[in-house]
């Protein structure tokens, strides 16, 4: 049995707090190199399980100019720990994922343009593809509009999110994705665009169809179990 996505029961655990500020800051510069984001807008964060601290792109920041040293640390109550800048203003929505989510390690923020042009036509994204069954394991949902007050967006995220897809469209909005750890949620964030990307471009096309349910399983327990180099994690 495969555990899904909710059942991971796994959390990064660091040695120490400027590991996780590297993998934050790396997380952002991946995002803007892979083209999800433009000028500051998005954002990615991580956090510290077992100390409970959160780092975060600084709100309005461009990413050419970022450095380790810019993410800002919080709390997972919001109140910032360190750092020169104010926190990204996604931040609260961030934490509330963080919150109620204890298998996520990363959450990462964009309006990428391909995974965005479903969300403004509140459509999720079916199973079209071998590629969405291996990495998501399901539609990637569409949640409802949401405002931006508070912690709205990430209440939505938690209330409609997939059982097993790290990834999911918000309408009129973007998409946020998450894993284990900013590394996980980065590759998920690529991955939700790479897919819509291709999905986008074969409905101008036609009519294409879902896979078959059996066979989204077949390719999500393959992807799960076989894929990659045992035991070595993800390589770099
Ligand atoms: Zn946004």
């Amino acid at each position: 049995m495969v555990p899904g996505f909710r059942d991971c029961a796994q959390s990064i655990t660091m040695s120490n707090i400027e590991q996780l500020r590297e993998e934050v800051w790396k997380a952002n510069l991946g995002i803007y190199r892979a083209g999800l984001v433009t000028m500051h807008s998005g954002n990615a964060s991580g956090i510290d399980r077992d100390r409970g601290i959160v780092l975060i792109k600084p709100s309005g920041m461009d990413y050419d100019r970022m450095r380790p040293q810019d993410m800002v640390l919080t709390d997972l109550e919001g109140h910032k720990l360190k750092g020169e800048w104010n926190p990204s203003v996604d931040l609260p929505d961030h934490l509330y994922i963080y919150r109620h989510c204890p298998q996520i390690g990363g959450v990462i923020h964009t309006h990428s343009n391909y995974a965005t042009s479903f969300a403004l036509l509140a459509k999720p994204l079916p199973v079209y593809l071998t590629a969405i069954a291996d990495e998501f394991g399901e539609e990637i949902p569409c949640l409802p509009y949401v405002d931006n007050r508070a912690d709205h967006i990430g209440k939505a995220i938690v209330k409609y999110m997939g059982k097993k897809a790290p990834a999911v469209l918000l309408a009129h909005h973007g998409v946020f994705a998450f894993g284990a750890t900013p590394r996980a949620a980065l590759k998920a964030a690529v991955m939700v665009e790479d897919v819509a990307k291709t999905c986008h471009l074969a409905l101008l096309l036609g009519k294409p169809r879902p896979l078959l349910p059996r066979e989204v399983k077949k390719w999500w327990d393959r992807y799960h179990t076989t894929y990659g180099q045992p035991g070595k994690g993800d390589l770099r």
